[in-house]
């Protein structure tokens, strides 16, 4: 990390941009009802189920600890929803993908943004600055970031608001939301330098003074402050539930057993024969209208109820959010993947120890702020939001600091893989959400030339999770 000083000279613009607040807000939240998934990738699902796969004698892959108590739950209750599936494969305590290791970084299953350069949270952080300005600087804010990962990213939006010290003096606390206790004592060591043997704390200080609190629930942050949220690669992790229209309306895909020698997974998906609670709940209104049979479609309920969550702390309390991830701006119908050391993988591919991530369908989470009353703007690229925020002229401070010539390569390498349109650049999405209807910068409600409606387009985005 370097520690070359945010100027103000880097703040200002922003600062007098959202005094000019812009009146359209990006035009692709119109797309509210979404691209009916694509025809092409039709068996890919089910192409494991045994009645479909030709191959035999297939050896069965070992299973993880997770998949036995997964199978374990299926022959007394039944097949599962993929939503549950993926919840238990994520979060389980018994061997959940996120309840482990580090999974970050070269050595580990995939990079974010703020693990490849200082310079993303640093501009996350000068963001937040415009909209406290914005807000006429409150008195009191708090910094609320759910799914913290290393802890990397809120302590470089951290390092950024203490060089703005009439924001920082009003920062009362630091609001953390992490399932993993593994993480938990990371992020801990991230942001306050101190090792901690267990995971049992609750809340601890940054050496400048702010306090930290952890909370396994979003629901136990405390509302009636101004907040500044961040979620970054949060709501791809959200579990997804498919279903898929069939000449009898939508049915439910779900997960079974798979005990065929046909594939090596020990899990396999299913139809189900009727309808479901899932399907009968969550497939409502237009929004899932004019679907073709044969046509899937992904819902992530605990999506809506998050942004929907925020929006509503940002209407009752003040505040400002951002949402960054992959994803469309349209329902998805086939993108949910497993993760593991930089590649796809079968999404039942050794339980618990690969990641599982959908891409985010922006348009839902929109609709879900609109529901709270706040108000949703973008979603911009990756690549648009940086390069407005300055991450060029941000980018030439750190080369002049940069010690080596080995560095300042490594620095470019790093804003390339950042913005760049096959980098990161046009497939991570930021959207805003602002308790008002007026755009702030730099989601001005033009259209974005890198944005990727993927109208047509489904399955896995290409070059996620490098
Ligand atoms: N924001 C970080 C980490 C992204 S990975 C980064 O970009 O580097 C997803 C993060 O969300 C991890 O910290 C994981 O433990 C956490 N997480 C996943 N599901 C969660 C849930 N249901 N509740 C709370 N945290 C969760």
């Amino acid at each position: 990390m370097i520690a070359a000083r945010i100027s103000l000279r880097l703040a200002r613009p922003y600062a007098l941009a959202v005094g000019r607040q812009q009146r359209a807000i990006h035009q692709c939240r119109t797309l509210l009802h979404g691209h009916p998934a694509s025809l092409k990738d039709l068996d890919r699902l089910l192409v494991k189920d045994g009645a479909t796969q030709t191959i035999r004698g297939i050896a069965k892959e070992p299973e993880t600890v997770l998949a036995k108590h997964i199978k374990d739950t299926i022959k007394i209750a039944g097949p599962l929803s993929v939503g549950q599936y993926i919840r238990q494969a994520l979060t389980h305590p018994l061997g959940g993908y996120y309840m482990k290791g580090d999974v970050f970084g070269v050595q580990g299953d995939f990079t974010t943004s703020p693990e490849i350069s200082q310079m993303f949270g640093e501009l996350v952080g000068v963001w937040f600055i415009t909209q406290y300005q914005a807000l006429n600087g409150p008195d009191k804010i708090q910094l609320v970031e759910l799914g913290p990962g290393r802890g990397t990213l809120m302590s470089d939006i951290l390092r950024t608001l203490e060089t703005f010290p009439f924001l920082h003096n009003k920062i009362e606390a630091i609001h953390l939301v992490e399932a993993s206790p593994h993480l938990k004592r990371v992020q801990a060591k991230a942001l306050t330098g101190q090792t901690m043997e267990s995971s049992d704390f609750k809340s601890l200080k940054t050496p400048s003074g702010v306090e930290v609190f952890w909370h396994e629930n979003f629901e136990n942050v405390p509302g009636g402050r101004c907040s500044m949220f961040i979620a970054h690669e949060f709501f791809d992790a959200m579990p997804i539930y498919k279903f898929e229209m069939t000449e009898h309306g939508w049915r439910e895909i779900m997960v079974d057993i798979d005990e065929s020698d046909s594939s090596p997974y020990h899990l396999r998906f299913i139809r189900a024969p009727s309808n479901t609670k899932a399907a009968a709940t969550m497939i409502q209104g237009e929004r899932y209208a004019n679907y073709k049979q044969g046509e899937r479609i992904e819902i992530a309920p605990e999506s809506w109820g998050f942004a929907k969550q925020i929006g509503e702390r940002i209407k009752a309390d003040g505040g400002a959010a951002l949402v960054v991830d992959y994803g469309r701006n349209h329902i998805l119908g086939d993108s949910l993947r497993g993760i593991r050391k930089h590649k796809f993988t079968h999404v039942f591919e050794q339980p618990g120890d690969c990641d599982l991530s959908a891409d985010v369908d922006f348009s839902f989470v929109a609709d879900a702020v609109q529901a709270s009353g706040s108000h949703a703007h973008g979603p911009i690229t990756q690549g648009t939001f940086l390069r407005a925020m300055g991450i060029g002229t941000r980018l030439q401070e750190l080369l002049k600091v940069a010690q080596t010539q080995d560095k300042r390569k490594e620095m470019v390498q790093s804003f390339e893989r950042l913005v760049g349109p096959l980098g990161m650049g046009r497939v991570y999405k930021f959207l805003a959400i602002t308790g008002s209807s007026e755009a702030p910068y730099p989601f001005l409600g033009v259209e974005d030339p890198e944005l990727d409606t993927g109208a047509g387009e489904d399955g896995p985005t290409p070059s996620l999770k490098q």
